[in-house]
Formats: structure tokens, sequence, C-alpha cells
């Protein structure tokens, strides 16, 4: 099969599309044509390098196709079916695991991350992480949703614990967790404070119900957060930025709020004041992808059309280099697919 690889690490140049060998399920797997796999800025991060990552190596974390073959121990699926994948692997059988917190389970990874992914034409997955998915919905928009979706979910409902009525802040409107945290918030019955870069974006995140919007170039994020909120502060912070937006995302939280992040895009380094933080007892939470029953219950809401996954633009996998230079950007508002 064709597949977009990197045998080392460094820029959009180390991405190679290439002939490799077919994968071969085991007797537990399916196998699945890959029909659409979304990027992430997790894919330029593994591509420029990070611990536990085996070279060479298939990125891709977002994956929906449809099912070729099931292996023996395998039921309830038919070859044909169309799915999603679950963008997760993990032990199945730890204490984590049989709770249902999967992404506490000691192997836990992201598919494309600590195992191959889905830049692609086949991939062989554990039953568990086949999702069918209804016929309404796209291959495209289908590998659109779960990182993301997953993601905001657990942010919002599994780490913040959001309730009507609250304001909650998001980070990045343009970004795949900001569009699903908006959307999601706006869900559960919050006010939404979203910041965006230009005009445009701007636009698009009101047009996904954020009510009001920063520009995050041009304004204080805390600034113009308390006094949308009468000075008060917002309830919830969802942060993925990092470095870049840290103090202000502090300084945007009412007494008592919470502060949630599941990424460092702008970097990892944050200092703040300890006594802005026991003086006015804060929460800070991490937070990194969700379990299993998250993303069943996500999904739900996603089939059910009260969530709307948002595509960019697509690419063929064989320009997997100009897609990366392109998501390096960030002038993408949703998605980036890659169409194998
Ligand atoms: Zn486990």
């Amino acid at each position: 099969m064709k597949a977009a690889i990197i045998h080392e690490f460094g820029g959009p140049e180390v991405l190679r599309y290439e002939d490799v060998p077919d994968p071969q399920p085991r007797k537990d797997q399916l196998l699945v044509r890959v029909r659409a796999c979304a990027m992430n800025h997790l894919d330029l991060w593994v591509r420029k390098g990070l611990p536990g990552v085996k070279l060479p190596h298939i990125l891709g974390s977002d994956i929906a196709g449809e099912i070729v073959e099931a292996g023996e121990y395998v039921t309830g699926f038919r070859p044909g079916q169309r799915v999603l994948l679950a963008p997760m692997h993990f032990c199945h059988h730890c204490e984590q695991c049989v709770a249902g917190r999967q992404n506490l389970c000691r192997e836990f990874t992201v598919l494309g991350n600590g195992v191959d992914g889905g830049n692609c034409e086949l991939i062989a997955v554990p039953a568990v992480n086949v999702i069918p998915i209804p016929d309404h919905l796209g291959f495209t928009e289908a590998a659109s949703v779960p990182l993301v979706f997953l993601t905001a979910y657990h942010m919002l409902t599994g780490r913040a614990a959001v309730r009507p009525g609250q304001t909650v802040l998001v980070l990045g409107a343009n970004s795949g967790v900001g569009i699903a945290a908006i959307q999601l918030a706006k869900l559960y019955g919050a006010t939404v404070i979203a910041t965006a870069g230009d005009d445009r974006k701007t636009q698009l995140a009101k047009q996904l119900g954020a009510d009001h919007v920063i520009n995050h170039y041009q304004q204080k994020i805390g600034d113009e957060a308390r006094k949308l909120t009468g000075r008060l502060g917002v309830d919830i912070v969802v942060e993925h930025v990092g470095a870049a937006t840290w103090n202000e995302s502090m300084k945007a939280l009412k007494p008592g709020g919470t502060l949630v992040t599941c990424g460092a895009t702008s970097g990892p380094e944050a200092t703040f004041d300890l006594r802005f933080l026991f003086a006015r007892q804060l929460a800070l939470l991490g937070s990194y992808m969700g379990t299993m029953g998250e993303l069943h219950d996500v999904l739900k809401l996603v089939f059910a059309g009260k969530l709307k996954p948002v595509v960019d633009k697509t690419f063929p996998l064989r320009e997997v280099r100009t897609a990366h230079e392109y998501l390096e950007q960030s002038k993408m508002f949703g998605k980036v697919v890659l169409i194998p």
C-alpha cells in the first residue's frame, strides 16, 4: 500500500509518500481501508520528534474508512461497513482500562503517535476501536471528529464539569479543539467567549455559537473577558495554546474558576504567581484525550447533528508535505484532511 511515512524527524521534507507492506491483521483485529485521515497539531509534533516514536513511522490519528475484513475472533461487523476509528491505543486489561478510564492506562497512546497511524491506505486495529458511522456522515467529516471532539468533551464534562449558566472562555476558535469546545459549551447551556486572530475567524466563531469573540492579537484576553463578564471573570477556561496565552487565561478566571488544558501549541513553559493561584482558589486541570465511554457519548451528539465537524480543506495523501506546511501556518478554520 501507499503511506506517508517518516524515516527521520524534522521539517515537512522528511515526509515521504512511498510503498510499504500491507498490514496483516491479527485474529482479534479488523482491516480498514482508510478513506480520510484528519490532521492534528500532534502530527507536527510527531514529525519534529517526540519521545517513544519508533522510526520508520506512519502519522495520522483521525481515521474514517470502510471495513475490508474482520479477524476470526471478531463478530458484529461486515465488509464494506462505513466506520471511524477511536484514535487511541490502550492495553484493555489493566485496572484503569477495565474501569473505563483508558486514558489513564500506562500503555495509553494516540494512534499515529506511539503506534502507526492512518496516513496510509490500510490499517489494522482491534475491534474496540471500530465504530460504525451513519450514512449521512461523509468520510471527510467523520475523520474530522474523534480526537478533537473527544478532547473537548473530556475537558468540559469529565474534567471541568461544565454546568448551565456558566461562562466558558475558549482559546483559539479556529482550532479543532476550539471548534468542538464552542459547540459543546453552548450545548451544555454555557455562555461562550472565544478568541480568534482575524475578522474572518471571528465571524466563523460566532456562526458556531460563540456569544463574544476576543481578537487575541489586538486585545488583552484577560481584560476583555473581565469586561464581558461585568468584572467577574469566567468560570472555565479551555486552554491549549500554552506559553503565549497562559497568564491571560489565568487572569480571565473568576475566583474559584477552573482552567483546563490539553495542549501547549505555542510552548510548554509557563510561570505564574502562586499567591494568585491560592488566594483566588483557582483550579488548574490537565486533560488528555478522553475515555472510550466519553467517545461514544460525544459521537451520539455528532451523529444526531447536535455537534458539527468543520472541514477547512482536503489534500490528497501524496501532497502530505504541502498539508503540513499549510497546518503550520495556522490559516485554517477547521480540520485539514488527507485523502489516500
Ligand atoms: Zn490499560
